[in-house]
C-alpha cells in the first residue's frame, strides 16, 4: 500500500492541513482512498522546504507542496507512476533515475538514532511505534534485566545528558538508585527555551513514545513509580501528542500498574510550565512542579539525593531519554561504537540563521562543524561569507571560521569557548554585527533572570546597558574592560547555570571579534 507521509510538525502544520484536505478529496475522486494512505507524521527535519512529503515505499521526497499541486501528484505519480519532477529537491541524474530522500545531501550525511522514526510513523498511533521495535527496550529492561544491569548498560553506552551539561546519564541514575527512600521520581525536562532551539519539541511531536519508553526504563533503574514531563505550554502539539501517547501506553499495559505483567508500577503525568527560561534549570523546574515559584536553589543537596518534594529524583532531557530504548535494546557497546573518545552516539541540532537548509539534523559525534554548516546545511545564502556559528544559545559561544573543522565533541567545543548546549546552532553571515548578537542574547538573559541572586539580577542589567551603549555608538573607552570584568564576576558568583553562563556570548564575541567592539567605540559605527 502506498503511504503519503505528510509532515505535520509545527513547522509544516501551518500549511500541510490544506494540502491534506485536497489529497483526501482527490484520492476519493480518483478512487484511490483504499490503496493510498495519508499519514500525518512529526517533523521531517527539512523545515525550510515545508510542507514536505515522503512517498513510501519508493522514498520519493516532495518539497514545498501547495494545494494546487495535489491533483497533479495524484494523477501523474499515483495513477500513472510518473513522479512530479518539479517538486523534487534534487534534479534527477537522467530520465530513468528518480532521486529518493536519502540521496539528498541534507539527509545523506545524517545518522538517525534518536530521530529514527521521524517522518516514518504516525506519532499518534502506538502500533506504528511498536512496529519499529518500540517498547522492546522497556520489555527487555523489565523482564530480563536487573536495575543494576540497566545502569551498567547505560554507563557502557557513554551517553551524556543532551540538555547541555553533558553529565553521564548512567552515573546520574546510579546516584539516584543508591539514594535511600521508597519514593523516587523520574522527570523529563521538555522546557526547551534557547532561542533557535527546537530539537526537543520536534522529537516529542515526531516520536513521543520513545520518550515515554526511556522514562519507563529509567524508572525501573532507580525504582521510581512516578514520572513527570515538564513541558512548556508554548508546545501545544507536543503536549497533545504526549497526552495521546500516555493514554495509549496505559491502554496497552505499558504504563500504570503491573507493567507487562512484571509487577512493576509506573505512571507519567504532564506538567505544563508557563515558559520561564530559568525553569529549564533542574532545581527551579522541581520547585515549579511543586507549585512554587520557579527559582533555583543552591546545590548540594543534589536532586539525586533530594529533588522533587525532597525525594531522590533524576531529571533527563527529551533527547537523552529518547536515546535510552535503543541503548537497552542494542546494548551499550553498540551505542558507544559511534562518536569520539569522550562523546558517544549522535547529537541532534536545530540548524537555523543564515544557512540554506534550515531544519533539524542528527549527526554522529565527531563530525565537523563545517560538514554540518556546508554539506548538510548547504552553506550560506546569497553567496555571502560565513562569519560564525553560535552554539548553545544564550549560554554558549560563537565559533568563527578558523575553528570550523573542530569535531562535535563536548570537550573540543569547550576548548574554543563555546558549549555543546542542547543543540541550538545559529549560523551567521558576514553581515552580522557580533556586538549586536551579544546584545540580543544578553537582553534575553536579563529578561529571563529570576532575580534571586544579585550578580545575575544586577550584573546582567549592567552588561546590557554597556552593550546597548556600544551598539548605539555611545560606547566609551573602558567599556570593553568593564564588560570583561563584570562577566567574570557574574560567572563566578551567580547561583545557577543561567547566570553562570549568561556572559558567555559576550566573552566569546570579545575573544574572536574584539575589533568589532573597538570599531563601535572608537570609530563610532
Ligand atoms: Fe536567578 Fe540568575 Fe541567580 Fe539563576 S543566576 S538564581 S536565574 S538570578
Amino acid at each position: 500500500r502506498t503511504q503519503l507521509m505528510l509532515c505535520g510538525g509545527t513547522g509544516c502544520s501551518a500549511t500541510s492541513p490544506a494540502v491534506r484536505e485536497v489529497f483526501e478529496k482527490e484520492l476519493e475522486r480518483q478512487g484511490l482512498s483504499e490503496e493510498v494512505q495519508i499519514v500525518e507524521t512529526g517533523c521531517n527535519g527539512f523545515c525550510t522546504l515545508g510542507p514536505v512529503m515522503l512517498v513510501q515505499p519508493e522514498g520519493i521526497f516532495y518539497q514545498k507542496i501547495k494545494p494546487k499541486d495535489v491533483p497533479e501528484i495524484v494523477e501523474e505519480h499515483l495513477l500513472k507512476g510518473r513522479p512530479v519532477e518539479k517538486l523534487f529537491y534534487v534534479e534527477p541524474a537522467s530520465e530513468e533515475t528518480i532521486p529518493t530522500m536519502n540521496e539528498i545531501p541534507f539527509f545523506s550525511h545524517q545518522m538517525l538514532r534518536v530521530m529514527r522514526n521521524k517522518g516514518l510513523i504516525d506519532p499518534e498511533v502506538i502500533d506504528d511505534y511498536i512496529a519499529r521495535d518500540g517498547y522492546f527496550g522497556a520489555a527487555k529492561a523489565l523482564q530480563e534485566m536487573t536495575p543494576g544491569q540497566i545502569i551498567e548498560e547505560m554507563k557502557i553506552s557513554g551517553l551524556r545528558g543532551r540538555g547541555g551539561a553533558g553529565f553521564p546519564t548512567g552515573l546520574k541514575w546510579e546516584f539516584a538508585s543508591k539514594s535511600p527512600g521508597d519514593i523516587k521520581y523520574v522527570l523529563c525536562n521538555a522546557d526547551e527555551g534557547d532561542p533557535g532551539a527546537f530539537m526537543d519539541r520536534s522529537i516529542l511531536e515526531a516520536d513521543p513514545h520513545a520518550v515515554l519508553e526511556g522514562m519507563i526504563i529509567a524508572a525501573r533503574a532507580i525504582n521510581s513509580h512516578k514520572g513527570y514531563i515538564y513541558a512548556r505550554t508554548e508546545y501545544p502539539l507536543a503536549i497533545r501528542r504526549l497526552t495521546i501517547a500516555i493514554q495509549q501506553a496505559r491502554e496497552y499495559g505499558l504504563l500504570g500498574e503491573d507493567i507487562l505483567g512484571t509487577g512493576f508500577d509506573f505512571d507519567i503525568e504532564i506538567y505544563e510550565g508557563a515558559g520561564a527560561f530559568v525553569c529549564g534549570e533542574e532545581t527551579a523546574l522541581m520547585r515549579s512542579i511543586e507549585g512554587k515559584r520557579g527559582m533555583p536553589r543552591p546545590r548540594p543537596p543534589f536532586p539525586a539525593q533530594k529533588g522533587l518534594w525532597e525525594k531522590p529524583t533524576i531529571l533527563n532531557n527529551v533527547e537523552t531519554l529518547a536515546n535510552v530504548p535503543q541503548i537497552i535494546l542494542n546494548g551499550g557497546e553498540w551505542y558507544s561504537g559511534v562518536g569520539t573518545e569522550t562523546s558517544k552516539g549522535t547529537k541532534v541540532f536545530a540548524l537555523s540563521g543564515d544557512v540554506n537548509n534550515i531544519g533539524l539534523v542528527e549527526v554522529p559525534m565527531g563530525i565537523s562543524l563545517r560538514t554540518i554548516v556546508f554539506d548538510i546545511g548547504g552553506g550560506i545564502p546569497n553567496k555571502k561569507e560565513f562569519k560564525a556559528v553560535q552554539l548553545g544559545g544564550p549560554s554558549g559561544g560563537c565559533v568563527p571560521e578558523q575553528h570550523l573543522d573542530i569535531p562535535v565533541d563536548y570537550e573540543e567545543i569547550a576548548k574554543v569557548g563555546a558549549i555543546m548546549g542542547s543543540g541550538g546552532m545559529i549560523v551567521m553571515d558576514e553581515n552580522t554585527c557580533m556586538v549586536d548578537m551579544a546584545r540580543f542574547f544578553m537582553d534575553f538573559i536579563q529578561d529571563e533572570s529570576c532575580g534571586k541572586c544579585t550578580p545575575c539580577r544586577e550584573g546582567t542589567r549592567r552588561l546590557l546597558e554597556i552593550l546597548n551603549r556600544i551598539c548605539e555608538g555611545k560606547g566609551k573607552p573602558g567599556d570593553i574592560e568593564d564588560l570583561e570584568e563584570l562577566s567574570s564576576v557574574i560567572k563566578e558568583s551567580a547561583l545557577c547555570g543561567l547566570g553562570q553562563t549568561g556572559p558567555n556570548p559576550v566573552l566569546s564575541t570579545l575573544r574572536y571579534f574584539r575589533d568589532e567592539y573597538e570599531a563601535h567605540i572608537y570609530e563610532k559605527r
